[in-house]
Formats: C-alpha cells, structure tokens, sequence
C-alpha cells in the first residue's frame, strides 16, 4: 500500500474538507504523510501597488504558519511541512519526485466552460504526476 503521501494544499476554507479524507488514508495506510503550500510569485508592480513591501515574504511567513497548524492537527512533522516558491504544479510535482510521494493528495472542483480550459492545479497534478494521484472531489 502507499507509504509516502504528499498532500497539496491551498490552506482554503476546503482544506478542513480534504483533512478528514488525508486523516482516513493515513490511518488506512500507515503512511507517512507530507505537507505542501505553494507560494505564487507576485508580479514586481503589486509591491507598490499595494504600498507593501515584503508581500511575498509575508506570505511566506503566513503560509510556515498555517501549515504548522495543520501539522498539529495532522501530527506532521516540522520538516515533512514543505512551503514552496513558484509555479503551483510544478512544485508540487518537483517535490513529488524529490521525497519519492507514491500518491498525491489535492482536491478538485469540478469544472465546466473556461474554466476547464485553462486546466486547474488538479489536473495538471494528475497528468503530470509519476506516482498515484488522488483527486477529492470538492463540495458545490
Ligand atoms: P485548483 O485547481 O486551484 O482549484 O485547486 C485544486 C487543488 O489543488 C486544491 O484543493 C489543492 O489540493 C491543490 N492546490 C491548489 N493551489 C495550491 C497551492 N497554492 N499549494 C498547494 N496545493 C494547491
């Protein structure tokens, strides 16, 4: 059974959705479990735009601590806690393949119109990734 799980999260409201099924398939498996949150670079003009100026590292700190959080509450460890910098998709299959996950975690909305052209974070997961990948479907 799976022995590595990587469990991408947006650190959204969804995130108490998905715990409960990472918490189920840890327990199933008796995995150990991954935690990651990527940080999208922001476009220089934002900085002054918003008059701040650190955006990115604020939400870097912001992110170390939110998913601290979720470690307690998914009893991982602080370093199986992963925030990373760059483009979502492909850090998340960059740490994938760096930590040997054998199944990814994320969840997914179902898409239609546009919005299903332009492709989402989980389907660019599922396609790209080398191991399994589990998809949890997002309530409406
Ligand atoms: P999306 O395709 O953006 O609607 O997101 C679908 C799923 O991809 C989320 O439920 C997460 O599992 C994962 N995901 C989206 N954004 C991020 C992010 N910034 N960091 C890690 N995982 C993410």
């Amino acid at each position: 059974m799976y022995k590595n799980i990587l469990f991408a999260t947006d650190l959204s409201q969804e995130t108490e959705y998905l715990i409960k099924k990472v918490h189920g398939m840890r327990g199933y498996t008796g995995a150990k479990l991954n935690l990651i949150h990527v940080v999208e670079p922001l476009p220089g003009y934002s900085y002054a735009y918003l008059g701040i100026e650190d955006i990115e590292g604020q939400l870097i700190q912001e992110s170390h601590d939110a998913l601290a959080k979720l470690g307690e509450q998914l009893n991982v460890p602080a370093d199986a806690q992963w925030v990373e910098v760059g483009p979502t998709k492909t850090k998340i299959l960059q740490l994938a393949a760096k930590i040997n996950a054998d199944l990814v975690m994320c969840g997914s909305h179902g898409r239609h119109g546009l919005s299903l052209l332009l492709g989402s974070t989980a389907n660019s997961v599922l396609h790209g990734a080398k191991c399994d990948v589990l998809m949890v479907r997002l309530p409406e």
